[in-house]
């Protein structure tokens, strides 16, 4: 079939704009604060990775047209041939001293380092076992390797068991979101890292919605458990608490060595650009400077599971500022977005596939730099929106 005819039998999401209901592509049209504006008006932000509020930080900005105006705007070339530039190499020195790991390697995005790296590391014969609630990339990554793949139910540690059994010590890979990017819970690591020793496998966190709100300083799921050193490969991203764009992976310098040398998503990509890389170190450094920001990022988070709870709206397996109420049909998702909108509060509509049918999503995310009263607004909101369109989360468990 020609694309035009796929295209054409395609008509979802001209069905859902009939309604007047399609929640995506909305354009904002200010700076991304706690408040932004959306056509012409002010809504507050509930559905952002902004997580430490750093994306318009006025030192980030600065560091950022700083580096324009020293490097200029991209690289032309990837970090392999002519794309490597010194303010690459010294983020790579500091990313690894901060995750407490031998060497980095920086993508130019999160997407690309789990295509990239999962892809190169898993050969033929061996397979790569992941939670089948783990990020679209890590799938990404997983279709393109040549080895098999292998799903086990979300955090069931009996099942991985199994699935690493059944390997028969062929080899393999283990990749876990560390904080799960839509159920806002958090992996369980100590159990991963035991059973992947035991089985002689490597294990690689994704750590996108860790790096910035887990563990000492932000350094991640990892370092909240401890066991940084037991796993193979951390790979973060800097579109969410690092307030740009791009990712990084990091591990043994001989790992990153092997890395640098074979996986296409990095040698056959432009180099990220200097203003990323330049408003990630900025980043970096504020959060190292101002811990608090975390600290707050937790009080933001606590404050919106009692404010849900107060008002009898279930925050499900959240354990993390990733906050998913389950709202039941897709077509109610969306309704709930709309009206939340309309009460001047933006959050996201998750519905399949991304999660099973019957099973959408409003997702909440916490900002470090919300206040308590924005945090109580949007309770109060969605309170007067779940109960007008009569949302019931109890009939659905
Ligand atoms: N992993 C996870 C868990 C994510 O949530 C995301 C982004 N949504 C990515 C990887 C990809 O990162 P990026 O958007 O920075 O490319």
């Amino acid at each position: 079939m020609r694309i035009r005819e796929k295209a054409r039998l395609f008509t979802a999401p001209d069905e859902v704009r009939a309604m007047g209901l399609y929640p995506y592509f909305r354009p904002i049209d200010s700076d991304q604060d706690t408040e932004v504006i959306i056509e012409g008006r002010r809504v507050l932000m509930m559905g952002s990775n902004n997580y430490l509020g750093l994306t318009n930080h006025p030192e980030v900005k600065a560091a950022a047209i700083e580096a324009i105006r020293q490097y200029g705007c991209g690289c032309a070339g990837s970090r392999f041939l002519n794309g490597t530039l010194r303010i690459h190499l010294e983020l790579e020195e500091e990313l690894a001293e901060f995750i407490g790991k031998e060497a980095t390697l920086l993508y130019t995005a999160g997407f690309l380092v789990n295509q990239g790296v999962i892809s190169t590391v898993v050969a033929r014969n061996e397979t790569v076992v992941i939670d089948r609630t783990d990020h679209a990339s890590i799938i990404e990554g997983c279709r393109l390797a040549f080895g098999k793949t292998v799903k086990y139910e979300h955090n069931d540690m009996a099942a991985l068991e199994r699935a690493l059994k059944a390997l028969n010590g062929s080899g393999g890979l283990v990749v876990v979101d560390g904080v799960f990017s839509m159920e806002g819970d958090i992996a369980r690591l100590p159990e991963i890292v035991k059973l992947a020793g035991q089985y002689d496998v490597d294990v690689m966190v994704d750590d996108a919605h860790g790096i910035g709100v887990m563990g000492e300083g932000g350094r991640g799921t990892a370092a909240h458990f401890g066991v940084n050193d037991k796993v193979d490969l951390i790979m973060g991203t800097f579109s969410k608490s690092l307030g740009s764009i791009g990712g990084f992976v990091a591990s043994d310098r001989i790992v990153i060595e092997f890395l640098k040398h074979q996986s296409r998503a990095l040698i056959f990509a432009a180099s990220p650009p200097p203003a990323s890389v330049a408003s990630v170190r900025a980043a970096l450094t504020i959060m190292k400077r101002e811990p608090e920001r975390i600290q707050r990022l937790w009080d933001n988070t606590r404050r919106l599971w009692a404010g849900l709870e107060a008002i009898g709206v279930d925050k499900g397996r959240s354990e993390t500022p990733i906050v998913p109420v389950l709202i039941g049909d897709d077509l109610t998702a969306f309704r709930v977005c709309r009206r939340l909108q309309e009460e001047g509060v933006f959050v996201n509509p998750i519905v399949s596939p991304a999660v099973p049918a019957g099973g959408a999503l409003m997702r909440l995310s916490v900002m470090a730099t919300h206040t308590f009263e924005q945090i109580d607004r949007a309770v109060e909101k969605i309170d007067k929106v779940m109960k007008e369109l009569k949302v019931k989360q109890e009939e659905q468990r």
